[in-house]
């Protein structure tokens, strides 16, 4: 017999967990389809994130951080050590260890919040029915008042330098390598290649970053893109912009790599190579013929502003559509849409989701850039403190970086925050806090900031918009 449900999501991503848990919350009948298997061989949701993404990649970055200060920075502190090495087995066991629980705490929330979960691929087909192919070899179908399709995505492959999880790697390889390479290539310098290029270049490799566009982290402000340069330059990261990977082949446990760069056509070795070129929807297995959802040219799942698909009752979330790939924007993207399926208010404002970059200095921003404001033509106004004259980042080593704060010239309204620095992940949220309610700099100037704290730095930015930072000239 088919099972009915209210609610069938297919994917336990950020996405798809998120939007299951809240719909059973509002009282409707969920299911949530996720064929994610753990390395010990048991349902894993979580989707990338927990699994091969945000999570992961936040434990190694954090190990190799560990591992750099005490060779680097802990002497100024008067702390040193001898015969300081890294068991990289360790930590990766470590990191696997960090999924396991966060991925077994998901099918906890499932069992308390009354999700019923299956284990295996969902396809869905027409009239809202969807097939189950367990993990288990049992086929079942389901059959939904509502649709929610949440399949995520994976890496994008270079036509001709294909995976071969070994030598030429994605994510999934970078974040389970059995040694630190000598010499590591990455192929894009954005998020995922400076982040896991990150963690193997203060593990010791030598990181080169090979990156196709002229400007360094042409998404960010340009003042913090700039920042963040001169500071990964410092860590000796090699950052090659205007380089243009063409082709790759592996021979004799190296990769070769030819770009077309400032001096020509080129050859580069590498111990492996990791290609970070950005992600695309996965949609293998997810949709039957008949199903009637159209995707878009790029093989998105093509949506409406409200997630809606081309098929009455079939929605679609998280990096399955348009829009930012952030794990935050696929689980409020899904929140909103269960939210309108039980008759509330539902929405996600683009404008307000934080960006972050998990690197040292971190780099977090939301709202408008500089560029963009001179692009659209908008009067504004800006302000900006180096945490160097910041005390509490004086006291904890990390000088480096700044608070940057755009507000439109007439209102006041903040536009647009932009750090670079320690911590820049948590302090960007005040900042978020303060558009959702479309206040201004001055709100924040007014605000109370506690001493000595980092947060400081975005207070004395908010009074320098005005003229009235204190410990900077205005
Ligand atoms: P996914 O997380 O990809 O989940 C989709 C799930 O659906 C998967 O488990 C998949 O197996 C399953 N699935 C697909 N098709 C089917 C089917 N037919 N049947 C059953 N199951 C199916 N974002 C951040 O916000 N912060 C970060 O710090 C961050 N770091 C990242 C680091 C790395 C290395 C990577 C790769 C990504 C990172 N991201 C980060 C991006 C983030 O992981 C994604 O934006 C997020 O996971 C998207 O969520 P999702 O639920 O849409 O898709
Ligand atoms: P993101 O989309 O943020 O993950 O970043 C991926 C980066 O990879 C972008 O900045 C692209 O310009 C870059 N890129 C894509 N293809 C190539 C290539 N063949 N060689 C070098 N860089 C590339």
């Amino acid at each position: 017999m088919t099972e009915q449900f209210d609610l069938i999501v297919i994917g336990a991503g950020p996405a798809g967990y998120v939007a299951a848990i809240h719909a059973a919350q509002l009282g409707l009948k969920t299911a949530c389809i996720d064929k994610t298997v753990g390395k010990d061989g048991k349902a894993a949701p979580g989707g990338t994130c927990l699994n091969v993404g945000c999570i992961p990649s936040k434990a190694l970055l954090d190990s190799s951080k560990h591992y750099d200060h005490l060779q680097h920075t802990y002497a100024d502190h008067g702390i040193s050590a001898d015969n300081v090495s890294m068991d990289v087995a360790t930590m990766i066991a470590r990191k696997d260890k960090i999924v396991k629980q966060l991925t077994g705490g998901i099918s906890q929330l499932f069992k308390a919040n009354k999700v019923t979960f299956f284990h295996g691929t969902g396809t869905l087909g027409a009239d809202h029915c969807v097939s189950v192919t367990q993990i288990s070899g049992d086929n079942i179908e389901l059959q939904g008042k509502n649709i929610l399709l949440a399949s995520g995505s994976v890496a994008i492959e270079i036509p001709g330098i294909a995976f071969d999880d070994t030598h030429i790697i994605d994510n999934i390889g970078a974040l389970n390598l059995d040694g630190v390479p000598e010499r590591l290539g990455v192929i894009g310098a954005g998020v995922i290649g400076l982040e896991l290029g990150s963690v193997w270049s203060r593990l010791g490799s030598k990181v080169t970053i090979l990156e196709a566009l002229p400007d360094f982290l042409g998404v960010a402000d340009k003042d913090v893109a700039k920042l963040a340069a001169r500071e990964f330059r410092k860590q000796k990261l090699d950052i090659q912009l205007n380089t243009l990977v063409k082709s790759a082949s592996v021979a004799e446990n190296q990769v070769v790599v030819t770009i077309e760069g400032k001096n020509g056509e080129q050859e580069l070795t590498f111990d492996r190579l990791l290609v970070a070129v950005g992600r695309r929807t996965y949609t293998e297995g997810l949709l039957a013929d008949d199903s009637e959802v159209k995707l878009t040219e790029r093989g998105q799942i093509a949506v409406d502003e409200n997630c809606l698909t081309s098929s009455a009752g079939v929605y679609a979330i998280g990096d399955a559509v348009r829009g930012p790939m952030l794990a935050h924007k696929a689980s409020e993207e899904g929140v909103a849409v269960v939210n309108r399926l039980a008759g509330k208010h539902g929405h996600l404002d683009f404008n307000t989701i934080p960006w972050v970059i998990y690197t040292e200095p971190e780099i977090a921003w939301v709202g408008k850039t500089e560029q963009q404001l001179k692009e659209e033509g908008v009067e504004y106004k800006g302000g900006s403190f180096p945490f160097a004259a910041n005390g509490r980042a004086l006291a904890g080593g990390a000088p480096a970086g700044m608070v940057k704060l755009l507000a439109d010239a007439s209102t006041d309204e903040l536009l647009g925050a932009h750090i670079v620095g320690a911590n820049a992940s948590e302090l960007i949220a005040e900042c978020v806090v303060t558009m959702e309610f479309h206040g201004s700099s001055e709100d924040l100037a007014l605000i109370v900031h506690a001493h000595p704290t980092l947060s400081e730095a975005v207070h004395e930015a908010a009074l320098h918009i005005h003229k009235h930072a204190i410990h900077r000239p205005n």
